[in-house]
């Protein structure tokens, strides 16, 4: 339902938290967050953005400079903390979260199960991940494409890899994503709500569209990895 990211100098979970509490209008069952680094560190609550935000302090605040958040409305499977994203790969190298529902997902669950990959949850969305560590072979971006070429429905995505600190990989297909341009900062949401308050300059990903950020780049391509150039509008309204 709601998805936010951010790379860039400051510490990601307060940026997160109120991103998606931003985002809490639009309705939701369950929240939550991955930090990134040479690690992910996956923390996630059934119900109130508030209850993840008390269980992030409990744990002691991730000091990370990259991450992604979520609230979900369910799909497929239960509301749960299990079902919660953000989803990860069996071996934690690929944390991914959606918006939409992916169509073939019990046909892509069959055939990874069959490779060996374990899965966690009830969702149709555990497919990307375990699909892109599938694919993976040093490049994260090009892993993440040919996952996506195996996919039908519909995706907004944010995704983060151990083997790429600090950055993070969005993609759209008829579900809303927006680049937020700060200053030594960049940003992601699926609303534009949850920019705001960092940066007045984005821009709209089409369907099939991907963005690689960074903390100082943001580079977009198409889904077959080609570059492409795009128009960044600056929002002057009030959000
Ligand atoms: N289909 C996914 C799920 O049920 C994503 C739902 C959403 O857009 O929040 O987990």
């Amino acid at each position: 339902c709601g998805i936010v990211g951010y790379t860039g100098p400051k510490t990601a979970t307060p940026i997160l938290i109120d991103g998606l509490k931003r985002l809490e209008y639009r309705g939701y069952d369950s929240a939550g967050i991955c930090l990134a680094d040479k690690s992910l560190n996956v923390i996630r609550t059934v119900g109130k953005v508030r209850t993840l935000e008390d269980r992030v302090k409990e744990l002691g605040l991730p000091t990370e400079h990259c991450g992604i958040a979520h609230t979900r409305w369910a799909t497929h499977g239960a509301p749960s903390e299990a079902n919660a994203h953000p989803h990860t790969d069996d071996k934690k190298q690929f944390a991914v979260v959606h918006n939409g529902i992916i169509d073939n997902y019990a046909c892509l669950r069959k055939k990874l199960e069959a490779q060996g990959h374990r899965f966690s949850s009830d969702t149709d969305s555990e497919v990307i991940p375990q699909l892109i560590a599938e694919f993976y072979q040093g490049d994260f971006c090009k892993a993440v494409t040919q996952a996506l070429s195996k996919v039908s429905g519909t995706y907004g995505l944010a995704i983060t890899s151990i083997y790429d600190p600090g950055v993070i990989v969005v993609a759209r297909y008829g579900s809303p994503i927006v680049i937020g341009f700060g200053n030594g900062c960049n940003l992601v949401a699926s609303d534009i709500t949850a920019l705001v308050p960092y940066t007045r300059e984005v821009s709209y990903l089409n369907d099939g569209e991907m963005a690689i950020l960074s903390s100082d780049k943001v580079e977009m391509c198409n889904l077959d990895n080609v570059p492409i150039e795009k128009r960044v509008a600056t929002i002057d309204w009030d959000v």
